[in-house]
C-alpha cells in the first residue's frame, strides 16, 4: 500500500457492515416498550424467558434448519476452525513479502502453522494421510529456512525466493484439513437453540410443556432490503413437550385425546402473539393458517404435486409469488384435500379451538414449511406498511425436530416474530417514538459552587423518587440553562442559585408558561408527584 492510501485509509471513516444498521434513541424506546409487552403477555401464557448464545455449532443448523436450505448453505455467518485461519493467514503473508521488513511476518506465521499442523496431525484431527505428512514435512523444511533467512537481515526480494514462497503457497494449497470445517455460526434463527438448551438442560424432566421465549438478534447474510437485514431481531416461542411413552408407542390413534389437546395448543400459541399484536395496537393484521400434514399424507400429497410439476421441490412452487406460475397453482391439488384423517381432524380442531379464542384467521392452503419435521399446523401473521416483506410472524408445528438433534420424543409448536419489521410497521402507521422519548421532567438550572452541591444533591434525590432528571455538569447563564432545558423537552426548570440554597426555598419554573413558584425541598417532590 503506498503512503497516500495508508493515509487515506487511516482517515476512513467506518461503517456500520452491509445488512446491520444502529438502532437508535428515541426508536429504541419504541424496542423497549414492544420487549416490555412481550414479556407481560408471554407471562400471563405462563412462558419463561430464556436467553441463548448467540454462536452455536454449525452443525446444528444444518441439522435443524437442513443443510440444503439457503439459510444454512448460502446465509450463516460461520467461524472457521483455527487452522482454517492459520492456513489463510499464511498464505496472505507470502502475498506481502514484497520488502525485507515483511519476511518475519511470514516466517512466523508459517513457523506457527507448522506448529499447529503437526499437532493436528499427531493427534489425527487432520487425516493422517502419505500426503499430508508429505506436505507438512516440506512445509517445516520451508519454514526453517525462512526463519534462517530472517536471522541473517540480508534478505532482498530474488527470483530464487519468490519460487521459494510459491512452492510454499502450493504445499499450503494441497492441505487437507476438510475435516475442520467450519464449527460454529451466528445463529439464523432460535429453534435449534431452545432445542437443543431443552434436551441439554434436561428439560424433558421438568412439568410438561415447557413453555419458552427468546428476543435476541439473528444474523443471515441475505439481500439486504427493507425490512431484510443480516443482524435482524426475533422475538421467539415455543411450547416443547416430551411425548409420553404409551403415546410415543405409535398409538396416536389411541390418543385421540392427543390430538384434541395439540390443537388446543397451537391455537393458544396463536392466541398469544395475536394478543400481543392486539396490545401494542398493530395495524392491519391478517393471520394466515394452514396444515401441511405429516409423514403420513404428506408424502402421498408431494407425490401428487411432483406428478403435476415434475419439478424437484415441489412444495417449493407453492411459494412462488410469480405473476406467470399462479395459474398453474390454482390448478394444483391443494393439500386440505389429501390430509390423512388425523392431520384433518387435528385441522378441524385448530380452527375451532381458534373461533373459541376469537382469533380471526383466513386459510391459505399454500402457506407451507420446506423441512420435513415440520407438521400440521403452519401459520404466518402480516401486517400493514411493509411492502413485500410484509410477514411479521411465522411459526408451525414441528414435532419430530428434536429427535433429529439427538433428544427424546417431543412435540414442538413455535413462531417467530420478526422485531425489525414490526416496529417498522407500528412506525409507519403512526406509532410515533417521540410518544415514548424520555425528556427529561426537569432540567436543573444553577449557578455558583454552593449551588452546585445542592444541585448534585437533589439530583440524586428527585431521581431516587424516579423522576428524570438532567443535570448540566458545568455553570451556564441562567438564560442559556433555559433554553437548553426547553431543546431538551424538559417540562420543569429548577432554579438554584445563591438565594435559593441559603434561604432552602427553590424556585420551580413551568417551562410552557413560564410561572415561577418556591417550594422546599420535600414540597417540590410531593408537588411533582401530582404532577406526574
Ligand atoms: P423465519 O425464521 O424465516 O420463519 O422468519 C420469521 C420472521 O422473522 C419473518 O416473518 C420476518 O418477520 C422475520 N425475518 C426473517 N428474516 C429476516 C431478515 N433478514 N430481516 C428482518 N426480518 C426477518
Amino acid at each position: 500500500m503506498s503512503e497516500g492510501a495508508a493515509k487515506k485509509e487511516e482517515r476512513r471513516k467506518f461503517q456500520a457492515i452491509k445488512g446491520t444498521r444502529d438502532i437508535l434513541p428515541p426508536e429504541t424506546a419504541l424496542w423497549n416498550r414492544v420487549e416490555q409487552t412481550a414479556h407481560e403477555v408471554f407471562a400471563t401464557f405462563g412462558f419463561g424467558e430464556i436467553r441463548l448464545p448467540i454462536i452455536e455449532e454449525t452443525e446444528l443448523f444444518a441439522r435443524a434448519v437442513g443443510g440444503e436450505t439457503d439459510i444454512v448453505s448460502k446465509e450463516m455467518y460461520g467461524f472457521p476452525k483455527k487452522l482454517e485461519i492459520l492456513r489463510r493467514a499464511t498464505t496472505d503473508q507470502i502475498d506481502r513479502v514484497d520488502h525485507p521488513s515483511k519476511i518475519h511476518m511470514f516466517a512466523q506465521s508459517l513457523a506457527i502453522l507448522v506448529l499447529n499442523l503437526e499437532q493436528a496431525l499427531n493427534s489425527s484431527a487432520i487425516p493422517t494421510t502419505e500426503s499430508n505428512r508429505h506436505v507438512i514435512e516440506q512445509l517445516k523444511k520451508i519454514s526453517e529456512q525462512t526463519i534462517v533467512l530472517w536471522r541473517s537481515l540480508s534478505w532482498e526480494p530474488s527470483r530464487e525466493w519468490t519460487e521459494h514462497f510459491e512452492t510454499a503457497r502450493k504445499l499450503i494449497k494441497n492441505l487437507q484439513i476438510e475435516r475442520l470445517e467450519e464449527s460454529s455460526s451466528l445463529r439464523p434463527e432460535a429453534t435449534a437453540g431452545i432445542c437443543r438448551a431443552y434436551i441439554e438442560n434436561n428439560m424433558q424432566q421438568l412439568p410438561q410443556p415447557v413453555k419458552l421465549y427468546c428476543i435476541g438478534p439473528m444474523f443471515r447474510r441475505e439481500r439486504p432490503q427493507k425490512g431484510r437485514y443480516r443482524q435482524f431481531y426475533q422475538i421467539d416461542a415455543e411450547v416443547l413437550e416430551a411425548v409420553r411413552k404409551e403415546v410415543a408407542s405409535g398409538e396416536w390413534r389411541v390418543a385421540s385425546k392427543e390430538l384434541a389437546k395439540d390443537a388446543a395448543v397451537d391455537a393458544e400459541v396463536i392466541e398469544m402473539v395475536m394478543t400481543l399484536f392486539d396490545k401494542l395496537e398493530l395495524q392491519g393484521v391478517q393471520l394466515a393458517i394452514n396444515s401441511i400434514g405429516d409423514r403420513n399424507c404428506r408424502p402421498k400429497y408431494v407425490e401428487l404435486l411432483r406428478a403435476e410439476l415434475s419439478k424437484t421441490n415441489p412444495l417449493r412452487v407453492l411459494d412462488s409469488k410469480l405473476e406467470s406460475e399462479q395459474k398453474i397453482i390454482e390448478k394444483l391439488p391443494r393439500i386440505g384435500d389429501h390430509l390423512c384423517e388425523d392431520c384433518a381432524a387435528h385441522y378441524a380442531a385448530v380452527k375451532r379451538e381458534l373461533d373459541l379464542r376469537g382469533v380471526k384467521y383466513h386459510e391459505n392452503w399454500r402457506l407451507v414449511r420446506g423441512l420435513d419435521y415440520y407438521m400440521r399446523t403452519t401459520f404466518e401473521i402480516t401486517a400493514k406498511g411493509l411492502g413485500s416483506q410484509n410477514a411479521v410472524c411465522g411459526g408451525g408445528r414441528y414435532d419430530g425436530l428434536m429427535e433429529l438433534l439427538g433428544g427424546p420424543p417431543t412435540k414442538g409448536i413455535g413462531f417467530a416474530i420478526g422485531e425489525d419489521r414490526l416496529i417498522l410497521s407500528l412506525l409507519e402507521t403512526g406509532h410515533s417514538p417521540l410518544a415514548t422519548r424520555h425528556s427529561p421532567l426537569l432540567y436543573i438550572a444553577w449557578m455558583g459552587e454552593k449551588a452546585y452541591a445542592t444541585a448534585i444533591r437533589a439530583a440524586k434525590n428527585l431521581r431516587n423518587a424516579g423522576f428524570p432528571v438532567e443535570l448540566p455538569p458545568v455553570e451556564q447563564k441562567f438564560g442559556k440553562a433555559l433554553g437548553q432545558a426547553d431543546k431538551l423537552g424538559a417540562r420543569f426548570a429548577l432554579i438554584l442559585g445563591d438565594n435559593e440554597v441559603s434561604s432552602g426555598e427553590w424556585t420551580l419554573k413551568t417551562l410552557a408558561d413560564g410561572s415561577q413558584a418556591k417550594f422546599t425541598e420535600p414540597d417540590l417532590l410531593e408537588h411533582l408527584k401530582k404532577q406526574l
